[in-house]
């Protein structure tokens, strides 16, 4: 439509607390941009997984997310819509720095999640960039600070905390720890906690996890505030 971008954003931003999750099937039931419907139509995304369901409508309400899902599950649209949504609607721009930070344990991952952010976020003009090491540290730092959608490892992004003068997060408004249970499992406990103290607390952060053991909670404990539980199990 012809409509100012900030009167769309108003409307949309409107509709959020009106969400019936119940009611929702495809993406285009979901009060989002264009341009990520678009880019999730291109993608052939049409209908939301059971976590996506769960999780999309209380992200877009600014609120911190303690989810449980299985591997397979859909967890990855379950973040990155929000995290488009919300620099959207702050009409963020390449000149504004680091929006959003996703904490991923491997590289691979960190990859596929790169790409499924370059599909469903074509349409949308946000940088963004994928430190997980392999090039140096050099050439990784001079576009860092040009990203505002950075996907990364936990050793990768601490290194750059440490060494990187650049790199400076206090515009960050939205955290992902994804597959924390893992990154807990593969030693990575004493760095995601310099990380999460070196980051602004005023933030969103969603934190999903296939296990919810001991060490998931002390992180949730210390990542979020006031927390929504979304639980999805295939057998329920
Ligand atoms: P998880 O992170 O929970 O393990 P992913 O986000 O990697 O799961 O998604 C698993 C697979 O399901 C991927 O191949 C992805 O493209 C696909 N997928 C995710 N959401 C949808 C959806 N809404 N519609 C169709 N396929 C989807
Ligand atoms: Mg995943």
């Amino acid at each position: 439509t012809g409509l100012p971008e900030d009167v769309v954003i108003k409307s949309l931003v409107s509709q959020y607390n009106q969400i019936d999750s119940s009611k929702v099937s495809k993406f285009s039931d979901l009060p989002i941009s264009q341009k990520t419907l678009k880019g999730l139509n291109e993608s052939k995304y049409i209908k939301l997984t059971d976590i996506q369901k769960a999780s999309i409508p209380l992200a877009l309400q600014d609120r911190d997310i303690l989810g449980a899902a299985q591997t397979g599950s859909g967890k990855t649209l379950a973040f990155l819509i929000p995290i488009l949504e919300r620099l959207y609607r702050e009409q963020w721009s390449r000149i504004d720095g680091i929006g959003a930070l996703v904490i991923t344990p491997t590289r691979e991952l960190a990859y596929q999640i790169f790409e499924t952010l370059r599909r469903i976020g074509n349409h949308h003009d946000f940088s963004a960039g994928l430190i997980i090491g392999g090039k140096d540290l050099k050439f990784e730092s001079k576009r860092m600070d040009q990203c505002n959608i950075i996907i990364c490892t936990p050793g990768r992004l601490l290194q750059h905390m440490d060494e990187n003068p650049l790199f400076d997060c206090v515009t960050m408004k939205v955290l992902v720890l994804d597959e924390a249970d893992r990154c807990l499992d593969m030693g990575f406990k004493e760095t995601m906690n310099a990380i999460i103290a070196n980051l602004p607390p005023k933030r969103q952060t969603l934190l999903f996890s296939a296990t919810q053991t001991k060490s998931v909670q002390d992180l949730a404990r210390l990542s979020l505030k006031d927390p929504s539980y979304v639980s999805v199990n295939e057998m329920t």
